[in-house]
Parts: C-alpha cells; structure tokens; sequence
C-alpha cells in the first residue's frame, strides 16, 4: 500500500513537472509600451495630450513606488493588420485608470475605468479593458493609473486587438491549471479514504491544506471567473482571506504533522497562534482601511513576517531534533515559502522589484502536494503502525487482567466478558470446584502451603484440554467443559486431587478432598442462558455435595430452563 502510493505521487509529479514545462506561464504578442513612467514629474504640462506636451521617456519607472501615478505610452504601429482593441495587464489595485486614444491630428479619445468597470481574465490574473475608439487615424495610445499600489500591475501592460481570454494561450494556460488542481485533488482524496481507516486530526488538516491551495490556485490564476463573476474587488478580498486559511490550515496541519516528541512546548503553542494572527492580518487587509492605504500592500506582508518566521523556526527545530516527518515537510515547503518570501520582500525591501512570482508559485504548489502527500502517507503508515501496536499491547494487558496471578488460570473477569460467546462455542458444562476444609490446611501447614495446594489443583483442572478452567477467588474453581462425557471428565479430574496434592506438596500430611456441582445446559435448550443463573445452579449442587458429607459431586443436565417457573412452583429443575 505504501509503496503504491509513492508510486502514484511520483508519476503525478512527473506529469505535472511536463505540464509546467510544455505550458507558456504568460501570454505574450500583445504590443508593450514605448515608454512607462511614474511620478507627478513625468507628467507634462497640461496633460498628455496637450498641444506640444512632451514626456521624458529617459525617466523610468519607480520599482519602489507605491500608490504612484503612473502613465504608459503606446505607439500604435501602421501596418498592424488588426488594430489594437484591449489593454490587459495584471491584477492590482488603483483609484482610476484613464486610456486615451489620440488621432493624427492630435484629437483625444479618452474612456476612464475604476475597479468594478474592468473584466477580469480567467486563466492568469489579469485584468483587462477597452479601448476607447480606435480608427485608422488612430496613433498614440496613453495609459494613466491613479494610485497604483502594485507596480506588476504596469510592469505587464499590454494592447491587444483580440479579447485576451480567448486566445491559445490563455486555453493552454487554462489547460495546465486543471491539471494542476486535478493533481491537489489527490491528496484530500487520499486523505479521505485514510480517514475510513484512522482517524488523525493530521488527515482532516491535510485536507484542509490542500482544499485551500486549490482555492488559492483558483483564485491567483483568476481561473475562479471562469465559474464565478466577480469584481476587482471581491476577487481581491477572496484572495487575501484564502492566503489567510491557508495559512491557519498549514501551521495546524504542521502541528498535527510532526512527530509529537519533536515539536518543542513553545511550537506547539506558537503554530495555532501564528494561524489565527494570520486570519486576523488578512482579515484587516481585506477591510483595506484607509489608515492602511499609504502602505499599500506592505502592510500584510509586514503582519505576515512573524508567521513565516515562525513556520522557519519550528521546521528548523523539529529537523534538529531529528524529526523524519519534517524532512518531507521542508523539500515540499521550501518553494512555497520562497515564492511567498519573495513577494513580501518585493514590498518590504526598498530594492525588490515588484513581481507576482507566479511561476515559482505555480512550482511551490506542485512540488508541495506531492512531497507533502509522501510524507503524510509516510507519517500515517508509522501512526498506524503505533496504533496497531498499542491495540496489541492492550489486548496482551487485558490478558494479564484476566488472569489469576497464583495459578495463571483465568479469573471471574475472563468469564463474564464471554460467557455468551463460550457458551455458543459449545462450552456447555460448567463445574464449580470447592476444596473441603481448606481453612484448615491454612491453620495447620501455613498459607504458604494452602497456596501450593492451590498450584496444583489449578494445573490438574488445566489438563483436559477442551476445558477452560477459572480461579473464581479463593479455593472454588470453575471448569467451562464441552465435547462428550463432560461430567466423567470433570469427576476424573475431581479424583486426581488428592493423589496428586499429596504427591506434589510433601509438606502437607493430610488428605485434600473437593466438593463438585456440575450443571449442563445446552445452547439448543437455552440459547441465551445467564451466567448468574448457571452459577447459581451449580453452586446448590455444590452446596449439597459439601452437605451430604464433602468429596463428592452432585450433577444435573437441563432439558429446559425456565428459573422463574420453577421459582414459583418451587421444584429442583429435574437431574438427568
Ligand atoms: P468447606 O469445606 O466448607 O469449603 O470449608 P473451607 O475451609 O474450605 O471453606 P472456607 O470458605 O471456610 O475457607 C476458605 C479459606 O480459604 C479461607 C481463606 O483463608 C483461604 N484462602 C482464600 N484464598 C486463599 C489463598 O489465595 N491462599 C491460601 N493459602 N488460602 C486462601
Ligand atoms: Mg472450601
Ligand atoms: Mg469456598
């Protein structure tokens, strides 16, 4: 079973690795910009469209700028077959964007856009909008953003003269993320069927890691608006709130993940917390106060910082103390936290370009559902094992609970957890052994003695071997006898008693007789016979035979079986 799954995860990371591979992550051939710009200083006079209003293209744009104006200019080329229609670009947030289309003879045409009016694009996130009217006089295209607070969002900008969403590439890059998110439906796949078989908090979180990367690939790829439409807006909100699930699914799946005597005190404690700091940040970032605004962005990668600390810490810790589980954990994680600490640098770091980094992302994925769906096979393979281990180990303890330590025969408990099942196994015959005066050999030869004798009663009841035979508490026995001539059976062991006392404990110099009641009921007669009922039954007969002078038995065999019957009419059932 093991092996198999390995197996499955290793061709699936292949198929994927293909995948990744054969399938353009950006869809190019669209016209970029002559020339991008940011900053008031960029801006000329009177506008860009003004009479003579000239821009210096010398002057580019600010990696590091933040809510910045920013402005694109496009040539548009002569001999272009079809002429430009569409700007895309990616997604990010802004006041207003304004595109402004200007003629030959220095006309404009402009059309502005805020963030509920521009189509999202499925497939790669991206955004795109319409241009204003476009002619064959048409030469100059000029893009303006208002509080850009991405520059990805500028850095990708492009004109096309076909609807974007549906060109090959974008089917091909649609195609790659099926597969992708058809490979993350494995694991929780896995996870269910593993659950039928052990119940682990680490299978549900796995789970649940795995269900929010398939939200979170669905979301930063904008494949969701293939089924779902949403504004600029909602899908921004959406995003952020599944980073935050993912990562409250990823540090409790951490938790339950690594070997309990490798995670430290602290680790245990600061996972959960990391989890719902990160909910609480997200939740905060997706409300896009206006106090936060002039952070743009910085402001959730900041509050994340601690949480991927954390998560360094603890994995680092867990590998020091030699956890195996972990190392499944770092090779699939390691790409994951890159991508994710490259894009939170991007806005912290003054010299970090600002990228989406979703191809690293896309590889982070990949490379953690497979390397994480190993080890939680690998980890639920050594839970089980544990687990059958402690069932083991249970069972030969409730065998010591259940046996008498002088003699080792079974105890009373033995025989009230399954007398039923004894019972309809055949064990039909229940004699009770008393030994006579057995107070006196304690008085006389000491208890050390009375215990010898008590030795060797038990290991002659032990020889029949189609009977069981119990230590009841102090010198009665019980012989659950089946098979044929069960009474002769029992007598003959009864009879060996004092032969075999007086030959095993020298010590003792007087004879040691047993008293016998004997009842026999068989499953036909009574199938669902009472243990308290049988006892009793054997214990008259026995209370009899010590009576009628001791070293004896008394038997009976049961036709019927009605107690209260009886009871009421006050009979001795009748003896065969
Ligand atoms: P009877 O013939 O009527 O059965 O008389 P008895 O003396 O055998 O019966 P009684 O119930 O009066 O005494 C049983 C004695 O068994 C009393 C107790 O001290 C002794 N006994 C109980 N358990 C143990 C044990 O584990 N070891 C020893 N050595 N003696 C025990
Ligand atoms: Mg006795
Ligand atoms: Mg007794």
């Amino acid at each position: 079973m093991s092996r198999a799954v390995y197996i499955i995860a290793i061709v699936l990371s292949v198929v994927a690795a293909f995948a990744i591979a054969q399938v353009p992550l950006s869809i190019s051939s669209g016209l970029d910009p002559a020339c991008t710009l940011s900053g008031k200083a960029a801006f000329p006079e009177g506008g860009v469209t003004a009479p003579g209003g000239q821009h210096n293209c010398a002057q580019q744009i600010d990696p590091n700028a933040r809510n910045s104006q920013v402005l694109a200019r496009f040539d548009l080329p002569q001999s272009a077959a079809e002429p430009a229609k569409f700007l895309r670009t990616r997604i990010g947030l802004f006041d207003e964007l304004t595109l402004t289309v200007v003629d030959e003879d220095g006309t404009p045409h402009s059309r502005i856009y805020h963030m509920d009016d521009v189509t999202l694009i499925s497939g790669e996130p991206l955004f795109m909008a319409e241009l204003p009217k476009i002619t064959g006089n048409s030469r100059t295209v000029f893009l303006q953003i208002e509080a850009l607070r991405h520059n990805a969002t500028i850095n990708r900008v492009e004109l096309y003269s076909m609807d974007p969403s549906r060109t090959t590439g974008h089917t091909h890059a649609l195609l790659f993320l099926t597969l992708l998110i058809g490979l993350m439906c494995g694991p929780i796949l896995f996870d269910i069927a593993a659950w039928s078989v052990l119940r682990t908090p680490l299978l549900a979180w796995h789970a649940g890691v795995s269900a929010s990367f398939v939200a979170m690939v669905a979301l930063r790829s904008g494949l969701v608006v293939e089924f779902v439409p949403l504004s600029l807006e909602g899908w921004r909100i959406l995003l952020i709130m599944a980073l935050g699930i993912t990562v409250l699914n990823g540090a409790m799946f951490t938790r339950s993940y690594i070997e309990e005597e490798c995670l430290s005190w602290v680790a245990r404690r600061l996972l959960p917390l990391a989890g719902i700091w990160a909910m609480v940040a997200s939740v905060i970032h997706a409300m896009a106060f206006d106090i936060l605004a002039p952070l743009g962005g910085a402001f959730h990668s900041w509050a994340m910082l601690p949480v991927l600390l954390t998560f360094a810490v603890v994995l680092i810790d867990a590998y020091r103390r030699g956890s195996r589980a972990v190392r499944f954990q770092m090779i699939g994680w390691i790409p994951l936290m890159a991508a994710f600490a490259l894009q939170l640098f991007s806005y912290i770091l003054p010299f970090g370009v600002q990228t989406d980094g979703l191809p690293l992302f896309y590889l982070g994925i990949m490379a953690e559902t497979t390397v994480t769906a190993l080890g939680v096979a690998d980890r639920f393979f050594t839970l089980r094992r544990e687990r059958d281990r402690a069932v083991t180990e249970a069972r030969a303890l409730e065998h010591l609970s259940e046996r008498d330590p002088l003699t080792g025969l079974h105890n009373r408990r033995a025989i009230d957890n399954r007398f039923h099942d004894l019972h309809r196994a055949g064990y039909e015959t229940f004699a009770l052994i008393d030994l006579d005066h057995f107070k006196s050999i304690n008085d006389t030869a000491g208890h050390v003695v009375g215990d010898q004798v008590l030795q060797v009663v038990a290991n002659i009841l032990r020889e029949d071997e189609h009977s069981l035979a119990m230590r009841l508490g102090g010198e009665e026995f019980l012989l659950l006898m089946r098979g044929t001539d069960t009474e002769l059976r029992a007598e003959h062991l009864r009879r060996a008693i004092p032969l075999r006392v007086a030959r095993e404990v020298t010590e003792l110099d007087m004879l040691v007789t047993a008293s016998m009641g004997v009842v026999t009921i068989p499953r036909k007669a009574m199938p669902n016979a009472q243990l308290a009922d049988i006892y009793s039954r054997a214990d008259i007969l026995l209370y009899e035979a010590k009576r009628n002078g001791r070293n004896r038995m008394l038997s009976e065999k049961l036709r019927a079986f009605s107690p209260r019957k009886e009871e009421r009419r006050g009979k001795r059932p009748a003896a065969a």
